[in-house]
């Protein structure tokens, strides 16, 4: 393939709230990539990775820079039932992965709450599931992975053979080279089905105690939190804890594990086209709206009850409504995400909530999960939870989003909390710089000079927070 510098394109962030022009490559194997950097060099521009493009923030563009798109290097090299053992190129959605592996007893031991990431977005974010506090970040299950350094260097890393780039890389933001290969250990699974125990928490403190206390007896948990309603019920929500099925408590298995019996269905009740549902979202996308939804919500959760869940439909929740990004209107959303201790997550986050309402810009959606730390360079997790809200964006409402986001930054880092690089779209030098520290910082710039001394693989993000 030979490159050339005509293909302009408006690349966004998931949520349609950030966007940014940039010169587009299509690579289908590692040379390409190579032509790429050299084209880049010649021209003195910047590349940037991309995977899916599902990162909430400005991670994946690159304003008048060469953009990556890996979405073709998205092939199954080996897959080795017996073990487990799967090699991908790193344009392999979860999706793709899931599809493959799960026939044959196996499900990747990581994922995100949307099935559409790349392998190669997942490892440069670090990804996290609902078991974090169970299998750690994606990075804890990459066996080996190979990439494509700016300096031409191919480099074969693992948690022994360069593991200074190994835990550098993964995290990294793919500002260190572009992973060409992945290969992952999956996790063993004897049903296709999930039990799930939902039971309701009626505010912040039942909340984090609830999540906190019951973790160790769940393979996944989850929460939903009302951010709508403050009061004695601010924190309010609902949990999902799931446990995988063992033995013959599935009678069953070789059924439910059948693509046929996960696959997410096109329509609802049969009738309705899920394609379409969005559209029923959007007249409550509006703060009373949502207050009206987040209350019934609620009152629906009230009921504690157990129930099967295939894994997809589990994991993938948001998957249920495609395109329901676009439900948010045309100034689309960012999600903040923080991560706190244990010790000080209960403060933190009820002073935000507070501010949130008090200043009119509330979240429409709170995520809660229980997190434990990992050894990657650029980790945003921490012994203790992560709470990721959603806030619709407008012309009129961007600005005060901003000034308070900024605030939250500040809220977090004096309770001892972290930020997450994939989602966070406000999150400054200073502030990344006070949550990393000196040294981390140091450490990262190191690896920078030695895998890319010409500063040709940026970001937008790569700028905004490291420069
Ligand atoms: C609905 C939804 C739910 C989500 N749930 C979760 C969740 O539960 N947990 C979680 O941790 N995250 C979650 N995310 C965030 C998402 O998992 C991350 O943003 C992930 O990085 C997106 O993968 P992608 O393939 O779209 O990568 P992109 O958004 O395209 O890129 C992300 C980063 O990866 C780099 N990159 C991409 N490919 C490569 C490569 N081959 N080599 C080097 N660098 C590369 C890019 O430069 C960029 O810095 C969610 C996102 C959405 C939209």
């Amino acid at each position: 393939m030979s490159l050339s510098l005509h293909t302009f394109t408006q690349f966004e962030n998931v949520g349609h709230s950030m966007r940014a022009p940039s010169y587009r490559f299509r690579p289908t194997c590692a040379d390409e990539i190579q032509e790429a950097f050299r084209l880049a060099k010649k021209h003195e521009l910047t590349v940037t990775a991309r995977g899916a493009g599902k990162s909430y923030n400005d991670a994946a563009l690159n304003g008048g820079g060469i953009m990556l798109d890996l979405s073709a290097m998205n092939q199954i090299l080996e897959w080795d039932p017996a073990t487990g053992l799967v090699r991908c190129e790193p344009g392999v959605t979860i999706e793709k992965l899931w599809q493959r592996v799960e026939p044959d007893g196996w499900w990747p031991p990581v994922v995100s709450g949307t099935m559409f990431t790349t392998l190669g977005g997942c490892l440069a974010a670090n990804i996290h599931g609902k078991n974090n506090f169970k299998m750690g970040p994606i990075g804890e299950h990459v066996v080996e992975f190979t990439a494509l350094l700016p300096t031409g260097a191919e480099v074969t890393c693992s948690p022994k053979k360069n593991a200074d780039l190994f835990h550098g890389m993964i995290s990294g933001l793919g500002m260190l080279g572009v992973f060409t290969s992945i290969t992952l250990q999956m996790k063993h699974v004897e049903s296709g089905l999930l039990e799930v125990h939902a039971l309701p928490v009626h505010d912040l403190h039942e909340h984090l105690s609830f999540l906190f206390d019951h973790a160790p007896n769940y393979d996944y948990i989850v929460g939903w939190m009302d951010t709508m309603n403050g009061g004695k019920g601010l924190g309010r929500g609902q949990i999902h804890a799931a446990n995988y099925l063992h033995g013959n408590e599935d009678p069953n298995p070789q059924k439910t594990m059948q693509l046929k019996n996960q696959i997410l269905p096109p329509r609802i009740f049969g009738v309705f086209p899920k394609s379409n549902l969005y559209l029923l979202m959007i007249p409550f996308a509006n703060n009373l709206g949502w207050w009206g939804v987040s209350t019934a919500k609620y009152i629906a959760s009230l009921r504690k009850h157990i129930f099967r869940q295939s894994h997809a439909a589990f994991h993938f929740l948001l998957d249920y409504v495609p395109n329901w990004d676009l439900s948010y209107g045309r100034g689309g959303l960012i999600q903040y995400q923080s991560f706190l201790p244990k010790e000080t997550a209960e403060t933190a986050w009820r002073e935000m909530i507070e501010l949130s309402l008090k200043r009119g810009l509330p979240s429409y959606l709170g995520v809660t999960k229980r997190h434990r730390p990992d050894k990657f360079l650029l980790t945003h997790a921490v012994d203790g939870f992560s709470l990721a809200l959603d806030f619709k964006v407008t012309d009129s409402r961007r600005a005060k989003l901003s000034d308070m986001l900024q605030e939250f930054d500040r809220i977090v880092l004096n309770a001892g909390g972290r930020f997450y690089f994939a989602k966070n779209s406000e999150t400054s030098a200073a502030s990344a710089r006070a949550f990393l520290g000196e040294e981390t910082i140091l450490k990262f710039k190191k690896l920078k000079n030695r895998c890319d001394p010409n500063n040709l693989l940026e970001s937008d993000l790569f700028r905004r927070v490291f420069d």
